[in-house]
């Protein structure tokens, strides 16, 4: 579904991305683990192409992404789920699912179609549902997570990048965002790319995963086997 060959990413002078391939096969959970500033926020822009003047290839569904507009890849069914979650504060949280079908309304998608993808996302996060008339911004954070993760799926992706979604947030929240990424793969079979600190929750639910060290892919391979990885275990999932 996603093939990543030899990309490269840069800030001014600083070489970010390194040679980076990796690929995503339909229907998978694939974790990208890494240190702070191992690049991996800068893997999931480079994809959602918000940043520029990276080079290499990215096929989604064998068509070249690259260096498309970010609203493009939006519409080719890639959605991402950014870093700190970034709602609109002042507006409710159903303006927020409302914007995530932006682009879908611009493209004269059915509105029924649209309405009841709101429907499903009270299904899917029924906290929301109950505050739906609430302005983001007064949203717990694990709440402003579940309404990012639902602003993403409001734009009908089949591959959702989300990066650091525990970041922040309670031990109960956190499980229960990893069930919703669950779910949505069980239920939608939807691809999915997950950026995490905490590797050792991302590796248990995951079917592969990477490992980024200073902009470069060092380690892959199955989640299960990553978990018993003596350096995996040392470097990232400390003690249990
Ligand atoms: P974290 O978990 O801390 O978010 P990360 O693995 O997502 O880390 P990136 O944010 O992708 O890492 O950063 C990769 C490298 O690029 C780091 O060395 C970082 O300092 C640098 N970098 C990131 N954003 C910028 C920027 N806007 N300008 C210059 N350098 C940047």
């Amino acid at each position: 579904m996603l093939r990543i060959r030899n990309l490269n990413a840069y800030y001014g002078k600083v070489h970010a991305l390194k040679n980076v391939s990796l690929h995503l096969n339909r229907g998978e959970i694939v974790t990208l683990i890494g240190a702070n500033g191992a690049g991996k926020t800068t893997l999931l822009n480079t994809l959602s192409s918000v940043i520029p003047g990276a080079d290499g290839d990215i096929q989604l569904d064998g068509k070249p992404i690259l260096g498309l507009a970010p609203d493009k890849v939006v519409s080719l069914g890639l959605s991402q789920v950014p870093e700190g979650r970034q709602v609109f504060n002042p507006l409710t949280v159903e303006e927020n699912l409302e914007l995530g079908a932006y682009l879908r309304y611009r493209a004269g998608g059915k509105r029924n179609e649209i309405a009841a993808d709101m429907e499903r996302m009270n299904l899917l996060f029924p906290r929301l549902k109950e505050r739906r008339r609430q302005a983001a911004g007064t949203l717990s954070g694990g709440e402003q997570q579940m309404l990012a993760i639902g602003r993403a799926l409001m734009a009908r992706p089949r591959l959702l990048l989300l990066d650091e979604p525990s970041m922040g947030l309670a031990p109960l929240v956190v499980q229960e965002i990893f069930r919703v990424i669950q779910q949505l793969r069980a239920e939608e079979g939807t691809t999915i790319l997950l950026v995490e600190q905490n590797a050792r929750a991302a590796l248990k639910i995951a079917d592969r995963g990477y490992v980024l060290e200073t902009g470069k892919v060092v380690l892959e391979g199955k989640a299960a086997e990553l978990l018993e990885n003596k350096d995996v275990q040392r470097a990232y999932l400390g003690h249990e």
